[in-house]
């Protein structure tokens, strides 16, 4: 068996191995060695797998994700505009929508979670945005209902999550017009 007493001579030898680029098995990102074990493997939501893994070579540890590659529909606006979908706005905007609210953190993430999925499972190639909206305001409205009043009468009107992020940003700093949101 491999004593723990590898030395720099080895490292170089297993990355000369390596000389050649092409390899379908994950790399050692410390000595570049393909030859690598999984130590466990754990499943992160339901699009993503992650390995600890060890390297033969020089024992490094390291992580892999694996997730689902996945090509999204474009987000249709009002206007006719076409953005990419994007994750994080939704994100952004769902936690102004809780702040100060008893909405959890992995009940946010998993609304995210829910829309791509629903994104990525429409296999369209536009989805309109308040077609979009009115997924996120569903799953609100069964968590809290200030939230779910903030994020539906914003939205609505503007149909655009940056709108929407920066019209309740406004707002949430604003305490006068605080009374629209209640
Ligand atoms: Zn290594």
């Amino acid at each position: 068996m491999k004593s723990s007493s590898k030395k720099e001579s080895d490292k170089i030898s297993c990355a000369n191995t390596l000389a050649k680029p092409k390899t379908d098995r994950m790399i050692c990102p410390n000595c570049k060695s393909p030859n690598n074990k999984v130590l466990e493997t754990r499943q992160q939501g339901e699009s993503e797998l992650r390995r600890r893994r060890e390297c033969l070579d020089c024992k490094q540890r390291f992580s892999t994700i694996e997730s689902w590659l996945i090509r999204m529909p474009y987000v249709v606006k009002k206007d006719g505009a076409r953005e990419p979908f994007d994750g994080q706005k939704l994100r952004r905007g769902l936690q102004l929508a809780c702040l100060k609210r008893p909405v959890s953190l992995p009940q946010i993430e998993s609304i995210v979670q829910k829309v791509t999925t629903r994104l990525s499972a429409a296999g369209e190639r536009e989805v309109k945005s308040l077609e979009i909206g009115h997924w996120v305001i569903r799953e609100l409205k069964e968590l809290d209902h200030v939230a779910y009043v903030r994020f539906a009468s914003v939205y609505s009107t503007f149909e655009d999550i940056n709108e929407f992020v920066r019209s309740l940003s406004h707002d949430l700093e604003n305490p006068s017009a605080k009374s629209e949101l209640q």
